[in-house]
C-alpha cells in the first residue's frame, strides 16, 4: 500500500530536468533494442522506404520488427556515436521517448536498453 502511494505522489512530482544530462548521440542503445511501431495517420512524414506496413493503420521501423532488431535508420556504432538519419522525420514515438521522466528519474525503458548492449545503464548527472 504504502508502496502504491509513493508511486502515485511520484507520477504527480514535476521536476526541472532541462539541465540533466542527454547522452543519446554517444548510445544509442533504443533504436537497436525495441520494435519502433506506430500509427501512419500521424507519421505521414517518415520516409516510406524506411517503413514496414504491418496493418491497414501501423507501420514498423525497418530493422525492429523483431525484438532487440537495429533500425536501419541508425547509423553509427552503439555506445559510441550514433545518429538517426531521418532524425527530422523521425516517427513521433521515437521523438517523445524520453530520456528523463517528468519525476527526475531515468525512463526505465533507458536503462532496460543500455544494459542490453553492456553501457553503463544509470546516466550520471
Ligand atoms: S537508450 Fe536512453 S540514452 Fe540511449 S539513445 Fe535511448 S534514450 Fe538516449
Ligand atoms: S527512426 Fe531514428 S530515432 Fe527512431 S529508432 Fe530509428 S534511428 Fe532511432
Amino acid at each position: 500500500m504504502l508502496t502504491k502511494l509513493k508511486y502515485i505522489l511520484k507520477s504527480f512530482k514535476n521536476v526541472d530536468i532541462s539541465n540533466k544530462p542527454i547522452p543519446c548521440m554517444s548510445c544509442g542503445a533504443c533504436c537497436y533494442y525495441f520494435k519502433v511501431q506506430f500509427d501512419k495517420k500521424y507519421n505521414p512524414q517518415v520516409p516510406w522506404q524506411k517503413i514496414k506496413v504491418i496493418s491497414h493503420s501501423e507501420a514498423i521501423m525497418l530493422g525492429t520488427e523483431e525484438d532487440k532488431g537495429r533500425c536501419k535508420s541508425l547509423d553509427g556504432v552503439v555506445g559510441e556515436n550514433c545518429r538517426c538519419n531521418i532524425y527530422n522525420s523521425r516517427p513521433d514515438v521515437c521523438e517523445s521517448f524520453p530520456v528523463w521522466l517528468r519525476d527526475g528519474s531515468q525512463n526505465p525503458k533507458c536503462i532496460e536498453a543500455r544494459k542490453h548492449h553492456g553501457l553503463k545503464p544509470e546516466i550520471l548527472e
